[in-house]
């Protein structure tokens, strides 16, 4: 199974290579928790023989202690979830884990509708106002709405020039082609490819 590639790069600027291979573990076991001892093994057993080597200093190619802080990494960043158990027999506590990259959907949807939102605020500011520019200052960029200009006397307070009513219909046919294009950006269900 692979990781779609939004998902893989935002898991490679979590925890680097090895929470790539976490991440692809996690999605592996979705119908069922899995203990970080057989997210270390799994993943042992796969890079096994293809010169992956996550332990440069030590003789094994993956530590379990490794596997934990990137598992811990993608806990912090909301993008696993655990439960413990503790061992009756050793007394000690089993990790379980799984992942919550749905999760990321419903941020992903939230920074969609915030965008939407300032698109369309933008568009109706600039559909309810008139604006005014002088064009000997038109570098400037100063847009005074008709309550402002009318406060100068329609006079640019930079140079004294007239103020002129700006045709904003360029802007607003280029909110609304942002607006279109912002609403059709679809958000993949499945974070497989
Ligand atoms: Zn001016």
């Amino acid at each position: 199974m692979s990781l779609n590639p939004f998902l893989r790069s935002l898991l490679y600027l979590i925890g680097g290579d090895v929470a790539i291979e976490v991440g692809i573990e996690l999605l592996n076991s979705e119908n069922e928790d899995i203990t970080d001892e057989d997210i270390t093994e799994n993943i042992k057993d796969r890079i096994e023989g293809k010169g992956i080597d996550f332990e440069p200093d030590d003789s094994d190619i993956l530590k379990l202690n490794t596997v934990r802080k990137t598992l811990y990494k993608l806990y912090s960043e909301k993008l696993a979830q655990f439960r413990r158990i503790r061992d009756k027999s050793t007394g000690w506590f089993i990790y379980y884990w799984w992942h919550e990259f749905d999760f990321l959907e419903s941020i992903l949807l939230e920074k969609k509708n915030y965008v939407q939102r300032k698109l369309r605020d933008r568009l109706q500011y600039e559909e309810n106002n008139y604006f005014f520019i002088c064009k000997a200052c038109e570098m400037s960029n100063m847009k005074y709405r008709f309550d402002e200009a009318f406060e100068l006397n329609f006079r640019c307070p930079e140079c004294g020039g007239p103020l002129e009513a700006q045709d904003n219909q360029k802007i607003i046919d280029f909110l609304k082609e942002k607006i279109v294009l912002n609403q059709n950006v679809t958000i993949s269900k499945e974070f497989e490819e």
